[in-house]
């Protein structure tokens, strides 16, 4: 199962990629992830990245590339994997396509922009782990520790409303013609990203077939 999660930031890509590693048995790919731990670990492409992170801008589609090409050659994502929030363009996307490596669903989650913009500010990451919470929707067992590694959470730079806006108007202007693309592949599907986490993933394994 080669499956791409499409959708405006704070649309629940991650919260639905991690219960969907564990249905479908394929890692989650996440560039957002990748590149916030080189930002963390000062390395080049970290030094790089970091400024256009924390304005909401795209870092450019050959450093994308360049980590996602690595990422799959992993032994790991022989049998599928799951990328969230790549391809966030549709130069990365025929890119993908370019390098025979085959999506076979594309699901959309939709959210309105003015639910984003709220849900954002609720949102915390762990300071240690990869592991996210929401404070309405999926908040932790003990107010500011993660459930994981009993580590303090924080929030992202880049999920304050200014660079929120600024990431909504990335997304709509050069990510969602994405949907085009795929729609004209036949890969894509759209799924109701404004409900519950667990209403989500019910209609994402409903899309995919799985029940
Ligand atoms: P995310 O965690 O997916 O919201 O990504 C956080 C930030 O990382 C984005 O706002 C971009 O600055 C950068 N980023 C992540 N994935 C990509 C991508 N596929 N293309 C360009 N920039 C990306």
């Amino acid at each position: 199962m080669k499956l791409v999660l499409l959708g405006p930031p704070g649309a629940g890509k991650g919260t639905q990629a991690d219960i969907l590693i564990e249905v479908l048995g394929v890692p989650q790919i996440s560039t957002g992830e990748i590149l916030r731990e080189s930002v963390k670990n000062g390395t080049p492409v970290g030094l790089k990245a970091k400024a256009l992170i924390d304005h909401g801008d795209l870092v450019p589609d050959e450093i994308i590339i360049a980590i996602i090409s690595e990422r799959l050659a992993q032994d790991d994502c022989k049998n599928g994997f799951i990328l969230d929030g790549v391809p966030r363009t549709l130069n990365q996307a025929e890119t993908l396509d370019r390098h025979g490596i085959g999506i076979d669903h594309v699901l959309s989650i939709e959210v309105p922009d003015a639910v984003i913009l709220k849900r954002i500010a609720d949102r915390r990451l762990c300071s240690n782990c990869p592991t996210t919470f929401h404070l309405v929707s999926n908040p932790p067992k003990e107010a500011g520790i993660c459930d994981a590694c009993g580590s303090s959470l924080t929030t992202r730079n880049d999920d304050n409303i200014e660079t929120t806006r600024h990431r909504l108007e990335t997304y709509h202007l050069l990510t969602e013609p994405l949907k085009a693309y795929y729609e004209g592949q036949g890969k894509l599907c759209y799924v109701t990203g404004d409900c519950t986490i667990e209403e989500t993933t019910r209609e994402i394994l409903k899309t995919l077939g799985i029940d």
